[in-house]
């Protein structure tokens, strides 16, 4: 994965338009040579970038690229520290490793991440630009036992700020994904640390398929879904401002009330409920149909016999059951 040095940052800055700028003009203004500035565009390919270059015209991104506002995004989330690593590794790692420095929510912000997460060690696609890269640092005083149910609650609060930006029709997947018609729009991973007896240092992080790059979706090991097919994403610095917000109100309350609160608003945008599915822990599956979640979050599970049995915790993965 290539490196985004300061030349590199300015010559996307030129190109974020999505319009064509020559090789003459682009070096003109980064005082490099055309050569050099076609060395540079390799290099933004190396991110994960779309760049398109034509003879005679120069070169364009194949999507108008909206960057990061770190002044803005400081302004408008403040008091809370907001960083803004255009390249990393992974947003939650460097939160995780900085949690001694941070106050209860601080975001972490990236344009790319090189070795993005899921669960259990799997890899997340995480492209230059094409997604909302976001990690928040949250304590909970009681300890780990309060941050069960956290998952769901920040899902939930994701999913209303999209319907309050005009994005509709998102849905959720037990615990913590973001659905957009059944294929997965966003992953969130919440990862803790802390000693028994003392506060949970909680990082909570997403990522956000906006408009993914022809070269990177192959990467996807399942169906995925962009915001983009929901309509035009015309302030992507906003958009921020409104999850981590709506992040923020919703730990707040949780902190007070629980889970118990949320059940209603998980169960109206819960995308199983009432469809047939698969529990799967390690080796053991176990089939029904989902019923939503109950006051502590756990998933409910209809079986075949009419009994309800209820799965909580961080080793479960639900599936759709296609063979009903
Ligand atoms: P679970 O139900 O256990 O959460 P999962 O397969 O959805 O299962 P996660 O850990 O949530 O697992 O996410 C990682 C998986 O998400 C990857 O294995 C891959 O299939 C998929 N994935 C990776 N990058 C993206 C992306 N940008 N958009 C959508 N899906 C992705």
């Amino acid at each position: 994965m290539s490196e985004l040095t300061p030349l590199r940052e300015s010559l996307l800055r030129h190109l974020a338009d999505g319009q064509f700028h020559s090789g003459e003009q682009l070096g003109e203004a980064l005082n490099v040579s055309r050569a050099a500035v076609s060395k540079h565009v390799q290099a933004l390919k190396g991110l994960g970038l779309d760049v398109y270059s034509v003879s005679g015209k120069g070169y364009r991104l194949a999507v108008p690229l909206q960057l990061l506002d770190p002044a803005r995004l400081a302004h408008a989330l403040a008091p809370a520290q907001v960083e803004v690593v255009p390249v990393i590794g992974s947003t939650n790692q460097y939160w995780l490793e900085s949690v001694e420095r941070l106050n209860k929510g601080d975001v972490c912000l990236a344009e790319c991440q090189t070795s993005g997460r899921g669960r259990r060690g799997r890899s997340w696609v995480s492209p230059f630009g094409g997604q909302l890269i976001m990690s928040l640092y949250w304590r909970l005083e009681q300890g780990m036992a309060a941050a069960m149910g956290l998952s769901l609650v920040v899902g939930i609060a994701a999913v209303e700020a999209l319907e309050n930006a005009g994005f509709a029709g998102v849905e959720l997947k037990w615990p913590n994904d973001l659905y957009l018609n059944g294929r997965k729009l966003a992953g969130i991973l919440v990862e803790m640390s802390g000693t028994a007896g003392g506060p949970c240092h909680l990082v909570i992080g997403m990522g956000l398929n906006l408009v993914l790059p022809e070269s990177e979706q192959e990467r996807i090991t399942q169906p995925w879904a962009e915001l983009a097919e929901l309509g035009e994403i015309s302030d992507r610095n906003g958009l921020v401002i409104a999850l981590i917000n709506g992040w923020q109100q919703a730990l707040l309350r949780f902190e007070q009330e629980g889970i118990a609160g949320f059940r209603e608003r998980w169960n109206r945008l819960d995308y199983f409920n009432g469809k047939p599915v698969r529990v799967l822990m390690g080796e053991q599956e176990v089939q029904g149909t989902a019923r939503g979640i109950d006051d502590q979050g756990a998933l409910l599970l209809e079986l075949e016999s009419g009994e309800v049995k209820r799965y909580l915790g961080g080793e479960i993965s639900l599936r759709g059951n296609n063979r009903e």
